[in-house]
């Protein structure tokens, strides 16, 4: 590991904790995968000092693009605690959370995490447990596809979707219960897990937002579309070869496209954005007994379908930022209406910080 810059004082919690309004007192550390080179990049153009944390063998991409400040290399996760945290606390490092950090580390390791955090921690949960992610979003009337509690009520198109099933693999469409038990008890006989949603016929679109608690705005930072296997690659056969070979469609998450939208969306857009900040204030009042009106901020993602009657279903938010950002890293057509440099939507957070740093209001954005 390449040592610090400018390693602060003290091996437990650093007492330079709000209290220095130097930027450079601070480090911005994230591991080393999902969206970690913008996340990276975007610390280092704001002037805060970076430390990507790589499981080794990974370390040689982060060396290559150049935009890590510092490596740190693990042989497994598990050494967190022991190898990871305490370098984390010597630098006043602040976590970005993003998806591989939430499935690498687990809920209950990042709760309890010593580590300065960017972003609220409960919300983490709330994303992944269905039930609240959807009394969430239902209660920031958000436009939801419906849900089947079993394969008898099915009445129309149908996505079944186990839980935990990485990146999308083996979701399947059927149509009423017949065709799900075929498929069930065929493929997937061990699985008990699942969701049954309604199948929504549209185009997907990812909608990106940031929220800042320092200057208190709604952004719109981009857009994107997956690149999925098989699913984007279907097509490039004809119907009856699909038949023939029995093709099964799956998600499988590739990479990432950018897309622009009817400008004519864009209130609408917002003002979901706007309710779902929202909506997370009341639950938060109401999980944590009034203690904490934080909610949700920081960038965030609703996950959606828009219908050919423009309605737009969201099946899924991401209360941290997607690896759909990716291909902004030089920002987006919407980032460059508003800032004069490239704005990615890690260095948005990176900017964040900085400002929360600089006005003495660090505890304002870490969960
Ligand atoms: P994530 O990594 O975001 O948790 P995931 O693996 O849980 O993803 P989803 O994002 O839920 O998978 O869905 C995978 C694919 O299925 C996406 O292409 C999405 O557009 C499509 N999809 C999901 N839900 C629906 C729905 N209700 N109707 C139509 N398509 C859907």
């Amino acid at each position: 590991m390449t040592p610090a810059k400018k390693p602060a004082a003290g091996a437990s919690r650093n007492p330079k904790r709000d209290v220095s309004r130097d930027p450079k007192d601070y480090c911005i550390a994230t591991i080393g995968s999902h969206s970690a080179l913008q996340i990276l990049k975007g610390a280092r153009d704001e002037g805060v000092p970076n430390l990507a944390i790589c499981k080794r063998g990974t370390e040689g991409v982060y060396k290559s693009f150049g935009v890590a400040d510092e490596i740190l290399i693990v042989d497994d996760w598990s050494e967190w605690d022991k190898k990871v945290e305490p370098e984390l606390l010597k630098r006043n490092a602040i976590i970005i959370p993003h998806g591989s950090f939430i499935s690498n580390m687990g809920h209950a390791k990042v709760q309890n995490m010593k580590a300065m955090y960017y972003g609220t921690k409960e919300i983490l949960e709330w994303e992944s447990n269905r039930t609240m992610e959807r009394k969430w979003l239902l209660d920031a009337d958000i436009l939801m596809p419906r849900v089947f509690e079993k394969p008898e009520d099915i009445d129309c198109p149908v996505i079944v979707k186990f839980h935990g099933a990485g990146g999308g693999f083996g979701y399947f469409v059927v149509r009423n219960a017949e065709q799900f038990y075929e498929v069930k008890n065929r493929k997937y006989p061990e699985e008990n897990d699942f969701t049954i949603q309604e199948y929504i016929i549209g185009v997907p679109l990812y909608i990106h937002y940031f929220f800042s608690p320092i200057i208190g705005e709604l952004e719109i930072m981009s857009f994107d579309k997956r690149y999925e296997s098989n699913a984007d690659s279907i097509g490039r056969i004809k119907a009856e070869d699909q038949l023939a070979a029995k093709i099964h469609t799956s998600y499988t998450i590739v990479g990432n496209i950018p897309i622009v939208v009817r400008e004519s969306m864009l209130p609408e857009f917002f003002a979901m954005g706007e309710r779902v900040i929202a909506a997370s204030r009341r639950l938060h009042n109401t999980t944590t007994g009034g203690k904490l009106t934080k909610g949700l901020f920081g960038p965030f993602c609703l996950e959606t379908i828009v219908t050919r009657k423009l309605q737009t279903f969201v099946f899924e938010i991401s209360a941290r930022i997607v690896a759909g950002t990716n291909p902004f890293i030089e920002g987006s057509p919407y980032t460059a209406l508003k800032y004069d440099v490239p704005m990615s939507t890690g260095r948005r957070i990176a900017r964040d910080i900085k400002q929360a740093i600089e006005g003495g209001k660090l505890e304002k954005v870490l969960g």
